[in-house]
């Protein structure tokens, strides 16, 4: 399937990489961003390719969009850092920006992929986590801005796919990482690689036995394309990570045994409420999108490494 793709979040660190791939496989982008945590660096080597466009504006304020035939809503940031510094920007960007989204999908009779996350299922009480897992978000804590207004969006495309029959699919993405994210982006993945390139101490939180599941983003993009692409799915929601379970102290260990740093690790407190484990269960992703990650953490990280290395040099 090619046509025209509208990106939402198109200058951030996930449609970045997702619009050099669909423009790669022959398809029209336009992206729209606020660049609030978009970057124009991120964008550099599209804009000069003919079949790119950037409307700078916030789907907040409803702006005028041009028709396409399938939306990414991938727009919002999604590092616990923000949450505390943009919290009413997050949940409406989740919200109100999804049901503008949606209105534009009913109006063009696009196919839409709403961007979901793996912190509706919070704290997991349950593990592996399943898309049949309710979840156990707390709605008043620090990430609930995020958490709750991402779970508010997937009732609405609920919603509208019954109301309406929006063609829309969901996507609740788990931990990724890659080159082009920001710097001081306050996740993990890229505090560790710059305080380790840097020569300063990684900061682990807490003791550190706290588990994720890392995915490269080269993976993703790669399920969340054919999770656009498969016909019949509209409805559906499917998890996209790689079940492959770290310690946050394994991660450490592993940046600092690639990087040859002489920096040590420092300990500091764990945030409230920080999900102690977490992992997909991406069975679902395997039947219906024949979609698993390939790359392994290693060599992801490696990458990463490489990419946050000569953007420091450059610097
Ligand atoms: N974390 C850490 N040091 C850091 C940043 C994060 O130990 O400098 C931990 C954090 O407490 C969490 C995990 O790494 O347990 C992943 O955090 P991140 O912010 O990347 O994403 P989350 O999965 O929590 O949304």
């Amino acid at each position: 399937m090619t046509g025209t793709s509208l990106i939402v979040g198109g200058a951030g660190f996930l449609g970045s990489h997702l619009s050099e791939k669909l423009l790669d496989n022959g398809h029209e982008v336009i992206c729209v961003d606020n660049l609030g945590s978009g970057r124009l660096e991120n964008i550099d080597a599209l804009q000069s390719h003919p079949q790119y466009r950037l409307i700078e504006a916030d789907i907040r304020e409803e702006p005028e969009l041009p028709p396409a035939d399938e939306v990414y809503h991938l727009a919002s940031r999604a590092s616990p850092k923000d949450f505390t510094e943009f919290p009413v920007r997050i949940a409406l960007t989740n919200t109100q920006g999804t049901r503008y989204l949606l209105e534009y999908a009913v109006e063009h009779d696009a196919r839409l992929l709403y961007a979901s996350t793996s912190e509706v299922y919070g704290d997991p009480e349950v593990h592996p986590q399943p898309e049949s897992y309710n979840g156990n978000v707390n709605i008043r804590g620090p990430r609930g801005c995020y958490d709750e207004a991402k779970r508010f969006g997937e009732t609405l495309t609920v919603a509208y796919r019954d109301r309406y029959e929006v063609d829309v699919r969901t996507a609740r993405i788990f931990n990724t990482y890659g080159p082009r994210m920001r710097m001081d982006d306050g996740r993990v993945v890229p505090n560790f690689v710059t305080q380790a390139l840097q020569g300063q101490d990684l900061t682990v939180y807490g003791d550190g036995s706290q588990t994720r599941s890392f995915c490269y983003v080269a993976d993703l993009v790669d399920g969340l394309q054919e999770l656009m692409e498969t016909d019949g799915l509209g409805g559906e929601v499917v998890n996209l990570g790689r079940p492959e379970e770290a310690t946050i102290l394994q991660l450490a260990e592993l940046t600092q045994e690639i990087c040859d740093t002489d920096s040590e690790i420092t300990h500091e407190p764990l945030p409230q409420d920080d999900p102690s484990r977490r992992k997909p269960d991406i069975s679902r992703a395997i039947d219906l999108l024949d979609w698993e990650p390939e790359i392994t953490l290693r060599d992801g990280l490696r990458r990463t490494i490489d990419s946050f290395d000569e953007r420091l040099g450059d610097a």
